[in-house]
């Protein structure tokens, strides 16, 4: 039986040796004042620069220090997820590690969850990146919203807090491409957002570099919809459907025309090519489908997921 606890931190590290002492300090200190029972879990994401020997020294100085060491580097979210399944906390906060997150924002989330919410999420004030970051993710949340409704402004932002329950049916879903705030929310009744400061990176460069940043942007749009499949029958269709017309429209020239206006026919041919070429993106689009439903299937998350059961007890 696991003993009970009332928050814990999980922050993901990948090569942050130079932040790692000042977060770990500044992080105790917080959590200390804060009066309640806490661990703070740093997750090891297979950093090559010393990093892991500071966790693992740091989870044995302190006694609510957790370390967890991951074999080799599997990148932000699959770190978290790790936490995740080691935590205890009745709620949990995560946040970077590179101190762009400061600490002391911590207590502010833990008392908007007071307010029986589920899921805390934060807006960046003052945002420190640079300017592609923020158009980048300027275009993401723009693209998210439009997807999942209007639910939350900053998605980017790692500082966040969730409920036990949440936490829980997160780590039910098997898959492995995944972005965690969009999957808190799909499980989340009631959320929140609150503003927040933002440092620039401590030591250290970003870790996402342009090509790991594309990959991430392919995990959240697969993570949310299979819509991107669908639109290849669409496609198909308009192709297709603008052959027909261009077909028919042909076919009234030739005769209001005569022969020599069409190219001796020539034209045709295109019309008949762009029928079959709609007609194979229709195709492509009906794999899409079963594609799309195989996906489901197999990242087999929970069907449903019961947030709590009501009734008079009895016992
Ligand atoms: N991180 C990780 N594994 C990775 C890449 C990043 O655990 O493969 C961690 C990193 O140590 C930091 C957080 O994820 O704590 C956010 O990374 P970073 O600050 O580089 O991202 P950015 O702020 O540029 O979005
Ligand atoms: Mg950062």
């Amino acid at each position: 039986m696991k003993q009970e606890i009332d928050y814990s931190l999980v922050i993901p590290v990948f090569n942050e040796a130079g932040n790692l002492a000042e977060l770990v300090e500044r992080c105790l200190k917080v959590c200390r004042q804060s009066g309640r029972s806490f661990e703070i879990i740093l997750v090891d994401d297979g950093s090559s620069d010393g990093s892991t020997e500071m966790i693992a020294r740091a989870g044995k100085e302190h006694q609510d220090v957790i370390g967890v060491l991951l074999n080799r580097n599997y990148g932000q979210h699959a770190a978290v997820f790790a936490g995740l399944a080691q935590s205890r906390g009745e709620i949990v906060v995560t946040l970077d590690a590179d101190l762009q997150n400061p600490p002391e924002e911590i207590p502010k989330l833990l008392q908007v969850m007071e307010e029986d919410v589920d899921v805390v999420g934060t807006i960046r004030r003052m945002r420190q990146d640079t300017l592609f970051r923020k158009l980048s993710s300027a275009l993401v949340n723009s693209m998210v919203r439009r997807a999942t409704g209007v639910m939350m402004h900053d998605y980017g932002c790692m500082l966040r807090a969730y409920r036990r329950p949440i936490v829980e049916a997160m780590l039910q879903c098997r898959e492995h491409s995944t972005f965690i705030p969009i999957l808190a929310n799909s499980f989340a009744r009631t959320t929140a957002e609150i503003p927040v400061d933002h440092a620039p990176r401590g030591q250290g460069d970003s870790k996402y570099s342009f090509f790991r940043l594309i990959s991430l942007q392919f995990d959240l749009l697969t993570s949310m919809s299979t819509f991107p499949l669908r639109l290849l029958s669409l496609l198909g269709t308009l192709i297709a459907a603008s052959g027909m017309l261009f077909a028919a429209f042909l076919l009234t020239m030739r005769f209001v025309m005569g022969a020599a206006w069409a190219a001796q026919g020539v034209f045709t041919l295109f019309a008949v090519l762009f029928v079959f070429i709609g007609a194979q993106f229709i195709g492509l689009g009906l794999l899409g489908e079963y594609i799309g439903r195989i996906y489901h299937d197999v990242r087999a998350r929970p069907r449903y997921f019961v947030q709590e059961v009501v009734a008079s007890s009895t016992d």
